[in-house]
């Protein structure tokens, strides 16, 4: 079965003035649409093709590079929609504000550990917040791998991530990302990245 875009869970305006209705119209449409096409076209009749995208990413070695690009594409902006949300923000609670402490010593501390993670990484990619082996970890990768592939440096089942391509804030924030990442706290869904947290621990 061939893989769709996905509806974004809000209005292509309901993240301003975090990220422009421009941005995310362009993002949506352009980007993570042509991500699907290509996957499609590049799984067609592969065994690929009866594959979830979790598999496909998780064996992704085994797969050409035009899959791993756009698999990688499709399953990451699918992630990055629902991580966020109009009015969102804050800090979490309950099991992942706990774990975050826990393991990052304070939110704030995670915060900055996250952040680099985004602003130091050189040209395209992800920063990620991932559960390996029942603990958080932070990691970035480049282009459109993510930590579910087996050939990520650091694996494991993400639950938070941020695209640091110049394509999801060049509009707005021209060549400065890091206002950006600080612009993105504002707008994450913690219940969704809590409950992606509760699924994959
Ligand atoms: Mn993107």
């Amino acid at each position: 079965m061939a893989f769709e875009l996905p509806k974004l869970p809000y209005a292509y305006n309901a993240l301003e003035p975090t990220i422009d209705a421009r941005t995310m119209e362009i993002h949506h449409t352009k980007h993570h649409n042509a991500y699907v096409t290509n996957l499609n076209n590049a799984i067609a009749g592969k065994p690929e093709e009866k594959m979830s995208i979790e598999d496909i990413c998780k064996n992704i070695s085994k797969s050409p590079v035009a899959v791993r690009n756009n698999g990688g594409g499709h399953f990451n902006h699918s992630l990055f929609w629902t991580i966020m949300k109009p009015k969102g923000g804050g800090e979490p609670s309950g099991e992942l504000g706990d774990a975050i402490q826990g393991t990052f010593g304070s939110f704030a501390d995670f915060k900055t550990q996250f952040g680099n993670a985004g602003a130091t990484r050189f040209g395209s990619g992800w920063a990620w917040l991932s559960v390996s082996a029942g603990k958080l970890v932070i990691s970035s990768t480049p282009n459109q791998d993510n930590p579910l592939m087996d050939v990520a440096e650091v694996k494991g089942t993400p639950i938070l991530g941020l695209d640091v391509w110049e394509h999801a804030y060049y509009l707005h924030y021209q060549n400065r990302r890091p206002d950006y990442i600080t612009a993105f706290w504002s707008v994450i869904n913690w219940d969704e990245v809590s409950r992606r947290f509760m699924a994959a621990k």
